[in-house]
């Protein structure tokens, strides 16, 4: 069963449409990867996926179940941002622990998640730093752990590695992937970067000025761009 689907999903800003009415649907346990040129539309899909932002037509349906009308909290999706959204004020431990103590779990289950996503990330040594301390990398692994803790039905992640480095790109790409084989959620993957989606993805969903163009394996893609677009965004031979 797909985990999320849209139907016929729209949305308008001002009375403008900017995504134009997207059916999908993203299997459980999959790394989906959205790729499309700046101002398409990945981010807006993203945020209303979340709850973050309202659809203006159609439905999102979780687990089969219609959730356009949800809060964010209620649908059990979290999301990392390309600027990590930390709080600077804060230390590590304290930026993890946020948004479990609002959800009331028992104390011991909040340090055990804790301490489970830093040791998946490697951050244990820097609970106890302020957050406007760290390094951009640093930061966007805390970043990425706030989301570990919550335990979602799946990740959502808008252009996480777009403010690091080269190198460390590729090697926080190589750590996403074995996030997704360790903990087997969904993830949903938002890039401009056609590489990433290339190297990371499992299912890639192309899309250009509000609009799906093909849904396929990076191979299938590749081989067999179904339109001038997709080929030349991928640089596959046409
Ligand atoms: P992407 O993430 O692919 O770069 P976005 O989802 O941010 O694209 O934007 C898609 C389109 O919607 C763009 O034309 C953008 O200008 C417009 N848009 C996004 N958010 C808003 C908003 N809050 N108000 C008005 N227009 C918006
Ligand atoms: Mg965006």
């Amino acid at each position: 069963m797909a985990e999320i689907e849209l139907k016929s999903v729209t949305k308008s800003f001002q009375g403008l449409e900017v995504i134009h009415g997207i059916n999908l649907a993203i299997h459980e346990g999959s790394f989906t990867v959205f790729v499309g040129p700046s101002g398409c539309g990945k981010s807006t899909l993203l945020r209303m996926m979340a709850g973050l932002e309202e659809v203006s037509g159609g439905e999102v349906h979780i687990d089969g179940q219609r959730c356009d009308h949800l809060l964010p909290s209620a649908r059990g999706m979290a999301m990392v941002f390309q600027s990590y959204a930390l709080y600077p004020h804060m230390s590590v431990a304290e930026n993890l622990r946020f948004g479990l103590e609002n959800q009331r779990l028992p104390k011991d289950e909040i340090a055990a998640r804790v301490a489970k996503a830093a040791n998946i990330l490697q951050i244990e040594h820097l609970l106890a730093r302020r957050t406007n301390q760290l390094s951009g990398g640093q930061s966007q692994r805390v970043a990425i752990g706030r989301a570990i803790v919550k335990e979602p039905r799946a990740f959502l992640f808008d252009e996480p590695l777009s403010n690091l480095d080269a190198e460390l790109r590729v090697t926080m790409r190589g750590e996403l992937i074995s996030l997704h084989k360790r903990l087997g959620s969904t993830m949903i993957y938002v890039t401009h970067d056609q590489v990433e989606a290339m190297t990371m993805a499992d299912t890639i969903v192309v899309l250009s000025e509000g609009q799906v163009e093909q849904v396929g394996s990076p191979v299938e893609l590749y081989a067999r761009p179904q339109n001038a677009f997709v080929a030349k965004f991928l640089g596959a031979p046409p």
